[in-house]
């Protein structure tokens, strides 16, 4: 029956996988009545053409969700979270990642697909969110989040693996930037969207497209802002994220937790140590320094908030910008931009949108 509304329901769109088809000419287009009964259905043209509003929707509509999530046939696992695995998996030939949350993380399940079904939330620079499903199977409750597949997988496995020209680094921190502009944005009307903040920016929550863009994933831990109430849609709990990541008035607990503005300016200075581990492997003339997390030299490898606190907020210490980066313009503006990224003082940090288009105006330059 699922299949049927699915079916239905493209049907009705004259649904037509032009993309798919451009990227597999081996496709035939669904013509006939026996092709339309097994077409070969594009996951982003579904997407983008089956809901009315287009972009502007929260999603698929949930049976149809449902059918995709039980079709999926499981490959292999490519990824361990802190909630579950990950998995690569195929939707009607085509590749789809699967986040499993175990039960007892329901309420993570639920924030997350939440998060990903926020009106006009869909952007080239955040993950494509698919579908949701939860299925009892007589034990216990799995739950499945289903995203777009990036084979290269997360920035830090990325950077780990590769050194990337300057081309490349501007492309990849253009696409954060850009990401986090769309996140952090509030955008007015019935078919508005609230400004949302990460609040666990990094580089194994970002991951790399095939074009060498990026997308912000993860949004497990994001809270919205409603801007008529000036409230957060959630309570917020006590200093969430990743500690190497944390800014220091999370660190130090100075943070004004009532205030919206508070958490954009908390990732602000996230983004600053993800463009510090990306320039880094820009290559240099053929050269450019090994992979590192941020703090590598001054922190454990699994800091406590003391650790990191500490180090940023006592000794206000910060990555160091190789003197290297001051001979190329591109670069030497990225370092004053993380800089201004990483301010102790969270009301002297660049917005989103100024970091944005710092780095569109140094690509025009570049590649002029
Ligand atoms: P934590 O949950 O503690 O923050 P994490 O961020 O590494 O850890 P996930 O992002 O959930 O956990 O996923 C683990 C890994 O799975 C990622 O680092 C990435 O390599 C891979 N992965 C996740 N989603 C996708 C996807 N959509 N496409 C390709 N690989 C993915």
């Amino acid at each position: 029956m699922f299949v049927a509304i699915l079916l239905g329901l493209c049907m009705a769109q004259g649904y037509r996988c032009a993309r798919c088809k451009a990227q597999n000419p081996d496709l035939e287009e669904p013509l006939d009545d026996q092709n339309l009964m097994a077409p070969k259905m594009c996951l982003r043209d579904l997407i983008y053409n089956l809901n009315s509003s287009g972009s502007g929707s929260a999603g698929l509509p949930l049976l149809v969700q449902r059918t995709i999530a039980r079709s999926i046939i499981l490959q292999e696992i490519i990824g361990k979270g802190s909630f579950g695995e990950v998995w690569r998996g195929v939707w009607n030939g085509q590749d789809v990642a699967v986040k499993m949350f175990s039960s007892r993380d329901e309420w993570s399940w639920f924030r997350e697909v939440e998060i990903y079904q926020t009106v006009m939330l869909r952007h080239e620079n955040i993950l494509g969110f698919i579908a949701a499903d939860n299925k009892d199977n007589g034990s216990w409750t799995q739950l499945w989040l289903v995203s777009e597949y990036h084979e290269h997988g997360s920035l830090f496995d990325y950077l780990n693996r590769h050194t990337v020209s300057m081309e490349a680094t501007l492309v990849l921190a253009l696409s954060v930037a850009s990401g986090l502009a769309h996140l952090h944005m509030e955008i007015i009307g019935t078919q508005g969207k609230p400004a949302i903040a990460h609040r666990d920016l990094k580089t194994k929550n970002i991951l790399v497209k095939k074009n060498g863009s990026a997308v912000i994933a993860d949004l497990g831990l994001a809270v919205k802002h409603d801007s008529i109430a000036n409230t957060i849609d959630i309570p917020s709990n006590h200093r969430v994220g990743t500690k190497r990541y944390m800014a220091p008035e999370i660190l130090d607990d100075s943070i004004n937790v009532s205030n919206f503005e508070s958490y954009k300016r908390a990732d602000i200075y996230s983004l600053g140590l993800v463009f510090w581990e990306l320039v880094r492997r820009c290559s240099l003339g053929g050269s450019c320094e090994d992979y590192q997390l941020p703090y590598y030299d001054m922190a454990g490898s699994d800091p406590s908030v003391e650790e990191m606190r500490k180090v940023v907020c006592d000794q206000q210490a910060r990555p160091s910008i190789p003197n290297q980066w001051h001979n190329w313009e591109a670069l030497r503006i990225l370092g004053r931009t993380m800089r201004e990224c990483w301010n102790a003082n969270p009301a002297a940090r660049l917005t989103a949108l100024r970091v944005k288009k710092t780095i569109t105006q140094v690509t025009v330059v570049k590649t002029n």
